[in-house]
């Protein structure tokens, strides 16, 4: 007779009532927080798949229902013992194969400096790909613990071929808004944000909400985001948030940099949105969520170009490596971005517009000398003189960007032309590059 949690296909729910094994992505100890609930429909208390421990499920259920997509790696995640304790388990998604496959990519931690190399190149042709940071599953509602990574080959696009095995996987939950094409590498890293900087393991239920992302994205392209007036009516479900566009917006649809937007309250921006450092110091903090691109946008390399909304997420944390860059995420590939205050209160087209040609003409001036002059210190042991990290960062409070606005709004209500103002500031308008 068939065991209670037996599917048809083989896998089994973990039946002991004893604590079930660890897997090996958590640090702590403690069962990773993905595994402690239904990936299905988040309830608790769930049980491991007793083949791969590393998806969980309340019922036989839930658990049938992933089984068409999870059956394609439970398996093979028992089985394969990781080849050095730098390998860190990975999901591939290639054009050539049947099915996802699981991968170990070799990764390199440099604690002094607080970064790790993963080498990607047997993967990704050994081109630069597109990095796209996961953090949230618009099924489940949820926030996921850890940064889940999606390496591509977007700027490569004409040349490639549709992502086979991603669309064979992800054909039981339905079809994707928009085109994935050539080889797809995921990976996971521990923590959020700006934190996220060491590699962990793929667990399958990372995988599951992967596939969530990839059948979801671009559904909740404009849903929620209305283009409105300066002074939009308010409605209890709603609040004002700003919209910053990309170049191709601005080159081919003629629209401005900022437009004012009317958004839900209860809009994916509000979770999913990464909090600006910038924002925080100046005492509004507020979201900044990318607003998924067409299949038509994606591909074209530069004209998702956004510098105002990449200034807005340099990292301000002068004891990180990372410190006056923006993480990789923000540098490439950015399209339209949806700001939304986080306290729910209303953000302003001023207050945004203002903020940001603060950080762009006034900050990163300051941020270039810093980097120069700290490098010069260490370089030649010379004793610190002029601009610090720590003087830019204490620079960024509410009075300077007030005073800011002050001084922007005098010239133009004088009548004389913006872009000279800016100039006049010593404006450095390059990329910060990685
Ligand atoms: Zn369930
Ligand atoms: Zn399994």
């Amino acid at each position: 007779m068939a065991q209670p949690h037996d599917t048809s296909d083989g896998a089994t729910l973990n039946k002991s009532p004893s604590p079930a094994p660890v897997p090996s992505t958590s640090p702590s100890g403690k069962l990773p927080a993905e595994l402690q609930s239904c990936i299905i429909c988040r309830k608790k208390p769930a049980r491991l798949c007793a083949t791969c421990r590393s998806c969980s499920y309340c019922s036989k259920k839930c658990q049938k229902e992933d089984w068409p997509t999870h059956k394609f790696l439970c398996k093979a995640y028992s089985n394969e013992s990781r080849p050095t304790a730098q390998h860190k388990r990975a999901i591939l998604f290639t054009e050539e194969n049947e099915r996802p496959s699981l991968i170990w990519v070799h990764c390199t931690d440099y604690p002094d400096e607080g970064v790790e190399t993963a080498d990607l190149s047997p993967y990704m042709e050994d081109l630069a790909p597109s990095v796209s940071v996961v953090h949230f599953n618009h099924r489940l509602n949820q926030v996921l613990e850890d940064d889940i990574i999606v390496y591509n080959l977007d700027d490569y696009l004409s040349e490639s071929k549709p992502t086979r095995s991603l669309y064979r996987a992800t054909a039981p939950l339905g079809f994707p808004a928009v085109q994935w094409r050539g080889p797809i590498m995921v990976m996971r890293k521990v923590g959020r944000g700006s934190d996220a900087i060491y590699s962990t393991d793929m667990t399958l239920a990372d995988y599951r909400n992967i596939l969530d992302y990839f059948v979801n994205y671009g559904k909740y392209n404009a849903t929620g985001i209305e283009e409105c007036g300066k002074e939009p009516e308010k409605t209890a479900n709603t609040m004002r948030g700003v919209k910053i566009t990309c170049k191709s917006e601005q080159d081919l649809r003629g629209k401005k940099p900022f437009v004012a937007v009317q958004v839900s309250t209860n809009h994916a921006a509000t979770l999913d949105g990464e909090v600006s450092p910038i924002s925080k110091l100046v005492n509004m903090p507020f979201r900044a969520w990318k607003i998924p691109q067409s299949s038509e946008a994606r591909g074209h390399g530069n004209s998702l170009a956004n510098q105002a909304a990449l200034f807005l997420m340099i990292d301000t944390n002068p004891k990180r490596p990372r410190w006056g860059f923006a993480p990789r995420h923000w540098q490439h590939g950015i399209g339209d971005v949806l700001l939304v205050r986080e306290d729910g209160e209303d953000l302003t087209l001023e207050q945004a517009e203002v903020l940001s040609r603060f950080c762009q003409y006034k900050l990163i001036p300051m941020v270039q000398q810093a980097t120069e002059t700290e490098d010069f210190v260490v370089s030649y042991r010379q004793p610190l003189v002029g601009i610090t990290k720590q003087s830019v960062v204490d620079f960024i409070t509410a009075e300077n960007v007030e005073a800011f606005k002050k001084e922007m709004y005098e010239w133009r209500d004088a009548g004389k032309d913006m872009g000279e103002f800016f100039e006049s500031l010593d404006a450095w308008s390059g990329v910060i590059g990685a």
